[in-house]
């Protein structure tokens, strides 16, 4: 059965007529190359003066976070040009002189501008004006803030429970601004705050915080310098976290050995130029992985075990692999764990994985060797049904020799968005701790729920249902972010309003609840006066780190509000009378804001001065201060099973992914060219023998098919690109292949939507060529 709604306007990104072209894919990473997109990209959008100004203040220790990866700075001194090519995309994106004022609004119908790409979209500028769109209406309207917070106020209030509100975050959201949303949230009644976070990285905060007793990395940026081996698996980092290849560079200049570990061989991973080191630039530049393995999709589980087992046996012939002392007074769970392994055959764990014998007995000699060893990994490994056992064999490699809690060693999921981390730690979760709830009731003299709300895939599916009614979303694209894009797109339009704070036009903005309201916000990059003066912000990396963002150029416009005085302008509206909350001293003064977190949530003592330092200051870490904080005080081996591929003959497992020229679901470009791809997205990346096996051509114009229970997804028209990835496996750029993705299918545990593991089958496309 094949599920559509035509009722709904397409919410998929429009196809494409040409389609893209296929030539060489780069050898290696940044460069020259890297340099020229960062200047074409700043001078296109926001002219000299303002490229420079912007690129010498980013990730600067008195300038502003980058709105993009959560990749941390260095702790000590930092260079004149602290960024990469996408950092400088973001920027340009951000602090473009475009703008989509009223009268743009005035001309383009949203209906129109659902036939535009998401990249037309982004390139129509900063949002002047807060604006509205009126029940039936195709065009938004100007309205005041105070009209627009009156309206978001008199929704609620209407609910007949605040749980039929929901409360989404990007992580873009700085602390401040998040906690004040967290807080407004709890004030109006209802813990229903999903956030990007249960989309990205979920299964590696249970996974790890079952395993260790933290769901964060426990490593800081110094010990990518201390590791002798690094394996990074199921992440791309030249176009998803790129500063991490300088980190990586540095690692093999001491002689680390770096193990990539992904279904696609990676530009980034192979060789890299450092477009900070000039004389590298004319030279072929370093390369990166001494080993690839190339794992199929979803083999991760298989391709760990057979490493592990290989080690234990090499333990076992006398050779003193393990760390037995740290096994014996730190672990829990060895000896079900091991046996669990002797009991896996080789030539499962081969088939599998995907990866020969030998390769993973190369890694393991690699893994032996290592007295200090990182593990990163990123989506890859999280958005799979077994995401959580994925993440939780990765720490079971750690704990195999020790390697958690000692200089160059540890753990490392690497976040997507740059606050990403920093929202969840001060609140922004459906089901904080009761701790954290105690401590927030107590600072702010109200009854905070206790039961957990919706996560993202929950609050899809509540809008579907008619329970959520009204959907608030502090930053982001919702919309093309989550899963199951015709089912979500019904969701949103069967609201009675939605609200976004957002910077620039996006589809989410487009389908929409009954009304709508868009409330634009300031950038990173722009300074946020208020009150008491000029207010910075704080993030925390994906390592931990918080530290201040100040932004340096004008508000695009005077209209503009900060994130954290919309969230306080709506909770004073919402809650008027209801509420002790200072709502206007928390918008005049962020220190106040500060000061309540620093009561409420542990690690952030002295919160005002600490972050007024330099660079910030690291957030508490038992790990990684060799105190494993689970509930016994030792870390946990847990079992996992090889995950059995449930489909029939002639399916292929596709991954989605993004291309060089995107930032999550923010388009920069049509091309990706560390993968050959150049004037369109709609491509899907097949092994020759599979393309050979259907029948198909290359660059024949196919339509793709996934399969769930008894359901079917078509997204049609992508062009057929042979590729060096394992058979059985396809891969094709997100969100055009959300609306592939089953918004039941998810990770065990973590509900995480299972974007890496879309069954599927290939077809020539059915109306033929245009
Ligand atoms: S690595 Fe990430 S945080 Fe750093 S500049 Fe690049 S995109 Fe921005």
């Amino acid at each position: 059965m094949e599920t559509k709604n035509t009722e709904i306007p397409s919410a998929e990104p429009p196809q494409e007529q040409e389609g893209a072209t296929v030539g060489k894919r780069d050898e290696t990473a940044a460069g020259f190359r890297s340099i020229y997109e960062t200047v074409r990209h700043g001078v296109g959008a926001m002219g000299v003066v303002r490229t420079v100004r912007t690129l010498l203040a980013i990730n600067q220790k008195d300038g502003f976070d980058c709105p993009s990866c959560a990749w941390p700075d260095p702790d000590g001194d930092r260079k004149v040009a602290e960024f990469c090519e996408n950092g400088a995309k973001a920027v340009a994106s951000e602090a473009t002189t475009a703008r989509a004022t009223p009268e743009f609004f005035a001309t383009h119908g949203i209906r129109d501008m659902l036939r535009e790409s998401d990249l037309w979209l982004d390139r129509q500028g900063r949002i002047t004006h807060p604006m509205v769109r009126r029940p039936g209406a195709d065009h938004y309207e100007p309205i005041g803030w105070d009209d627009a917070f009156a309206l978001v106020a008199s929704e609620l209030n209407s609910l007949a429970s605040p749980g039929e509100a929901s409360f989404y975050t990007s992580g873009r959201a700085s602390n401040e601004a998040a906690f004040s949303y967290g807080l407004f949230a709890r004030q109006f009644g209802t813990n229903n705050l999903p956030d990007c976070s249960n989309m990205c990285h979920e299964s590696s905060g249970l996974g790890l915080t079952e395993s260790i007793g933290i769901g964060k990395a426990t490593v800081k940026i110094e010990d990518f310098s201390y590791a002798d081996s690094i394996f990074v698996v199921g992440q791309n980092p030249g176009t998803c976290h790129p500063r991490m290849l300088t980190e990586l560079e540095k690692a093999v200049r001491n002689g680390c050995k770096i193990v990539s570990v992904n279904p696609l061989p990676e530009t980034g991973m192979m060789r890299f130029k450092n477009p900070q080191q000039p004389l590298e630039l004319l030279g072929s530049g370093t390369p990166i992985a001494c080993l690839f393995l190339p794992v199929r999709i979803n083999g991760d589980v298989a391709l760990m075990k057979g490493i592990m087992k290989e080690m234990l046996a090499i333990d076992r012939s006398g050779s003193k692999a393990l760390a037995h002392d740290f096994i014996e007074r730190q672990t829990e769970g060895f000896d079900r764990f091991a046996d669990d392994l002797d009991r896996e055959s080789w030539d499962a764990i081969v088939h599998d994985s995907g990866v020969s014998r030998e390769q993973i007995r190369e890694a393991a000699d690699i893994a032996m060797a290592s007295e200090r060893m990182i593990c990163c990994w990123a989506m890859g490994i999280t958005q799979h049904k077994n995401g959580v056992g994925n993440v939780q064999s990765l720490a079971n490699f750690a704990l195999l020799r020790g390697q958690i809690g000692r200089q160059g060693a540890g753990l490392c999921p690497v976040r997507g968005h740059s606050n990403v981390q920093g929202d969840r730690t001060v609140g922004i979760w459906e089901k904080m701790s009761d701790q954290f709830i105690d401590a927030l009731g107590k600072e702010f003299d109200f009854v905070p729920p206790r039961e957990h709300g919706y996560d993202t895939v929950r609050t899809i599916e509540a809008l579907h249902e008619g329970k959520v009614k009204v959907f608030v979303a502090l930053g982001g694209n919702f919309l093309s972010a989550t899963p199951d894009t015709a089912y979500t797109a019904e969701a949103m339009t069967r609201s009675r309003v939605t609200v976004q704070i957002s910077t620039k036009l996006n589809r989410g903005h487009l389908i929409t609840g009954e009304q709508a309201l868009i409330l634009p916000c300031l950038g990173r990059t722009e300074r946020d006066l208020q009150q008491s003066g000029e207010q910075f912000v704080t993030v925390e990396d994906t390592m931990g780190a918080v530290h201040a963002s100040r932004g340096v150029l004008a508000p695009a416009s005077e209209h503009l509000r900060s994130e954290t005085a919309i969230v306080c302008g709506m909770a004073q509206a919402t809650l008027e009378g209801r509420s002790r909350v200072d709502w206007q001293g928390l918008t005049d003064d962020y220190d106040r804001i500060r000061d309540h977190i620093e009561h409420v949530v542990p690690g952030f003592t002295s919160y005002n001065q600490r972050v007024r330092d330099p660079g910030g200051f690291y957030l508490p870490n038992g790990p990684r201060e060799g105190k494993f904080t689970t509930p016994s005080g030792r870390a946990r081996f847990t079992v996992h099973p090889i995950p059995k591929r449930e489909h029939e003959q002639g399916t292929l497992l596709l991954t989605t992914l993004r291309s060089h020229d995107q930032f999550n679901t923010t388009i920069y470009g049509d091309s990706d060219r560390y993968r050959g791809i150049s004037n369109g997205r709609r491509v899907v990346f097949l092994n020759p023998e599979d393309i050979e096996q259907r029948g198909l051509h290359e660059l024949e114009w196919v339509d793709i098919i996934s399969h769930f229970e008894s359901e079917q997804r078509r997204a049609e028209r992508f062009k057929v690109v042979p590729y060096p990835i394992p058979l059985g496996c396809a891969a094709a750029y997100y969100p055009e292949t959300n609306v592939l993705v089953p918004v039941r299918s998810v990770a065990d545990g973590s509900n995480q939507p299972a974007s890496k593991s879309i069954v599927i089958t290939i077809e020539p496309h059915r109306d033929g060529d245009p």
